[in-house]
């Protein structure tokens, strides 16, 4: 499931593949992608324009184009992006847009196996863009902002505020079970008890897991072996101390963590 660093990772594949290029076709397939709005509309919306940036923030890409109309993307599940060859459809294809090139054009396909993702076109920032918090990856985030969130959210465990996005944009269940591992923090711990040393070690952890998992996707495609220490592991011997890795279950995702050492 993509987070943060897979998004990135997709962004600086369409930054290569669209930026000042112009949009001459864009066809969408499924129309649940762009739900509630239409098909056509969306299409129209955006070809003949020409791609100005493309950007990240969270789990979430933003194409702007050069009449200021936005592209909002969201890979969901399983959502990708690839170069095809020719017109000929992809495995999974859900949307296409096709760029003018030099000196052929490019055929960018968007594929998603689970149909989850979502594109939105917009005049404007979307609200669930608008209400993202600081990204790890993009963002100086306040440790002392982020504490007072935390503290504000009562009951809630810190593995479940981590998921929050309005607090924390892109981190998911990975990039938060790898981090709480590294920084030895107990998923289940209050959010709010936590101290001002454990919120600094889980934002370092945060970042070493992001780029740790950034470090992997550069070497190429992902799944040849497994980048993760804690993440899928349960049962398996914890890398620091060697008690086996367990799993609970907290805001109806599965955990898994070391009762050994996360003990904070
Ligand atoms: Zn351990």
């Amino acid at each position: 499931m993509p987070e943060l660093p897979e998004v990135e990772y997709v962004r600086e594949r369409l930054h290569g593949w669209l930026r000042r290029r112009r949009i001459v076709a864009c066809t969408i397939a499924d129309a649940r992608l762009v739900r509630p709005a239409r098909v056509a509309t969306v299409e129209r919306s955006i070809v003949g324009r020409l791609v100005e940036r493309v950007e990240r923030h969270g789990k979430w890409i933003r194409l702007t184009l050069d009449d200021g109309r936005l592209l909002f993307v969201h890979l969901a599940m399983t959502g990708w992006f690839e170069l095809a060859e020719s017109e000929q459809a992809l495995r999974h294809e859900r949307a296409r847009i096709t760029v003018s090139g030099r000196p052929h054009l490019t055929h960018v396909v968007y594929v998603d196996a689970r149909r989850w993702g979502r594109w939105i076109s917009s005049r404007s920032d979307t609200p669930t863009w608008a209400h993202l918090g600081p990204d790890p990856l993009n963002d100086t985030v306040d440790p002392a902002a982020l504490r007072s969130r935390f503290r504000r959210s009562k009951s809630r465990s810190i593995k479940e505020a981590l998921l929050d996005q309005t607090l924390l944009a892109g981190v998911g269940n990975i990039q938060a079970t790898e981090a709480l591992w590294k920084a030895r923090v107990d998923p289940r711990a209050r959010a709010s008890a936590l101290g001002d040393k454990q919120v600094d070690a889980i934002l370092r952890a945060i970042s070493w897991s992001i780029a740790r998992t950034m470090a992997d996707l550069a070497r190429g495609e992902r799944g040849k072996e497994d980048p993760f220490l804690v993440y899928g592991h349960r049962g398996q011997p914890c890398r620091r101390c060697k008690t086996a890795l367990t799993h609970i279950i907290l805001g109806g995702r599965t955990t898994t963590f070391c009762p050994g050492c996360q003990t904070k």
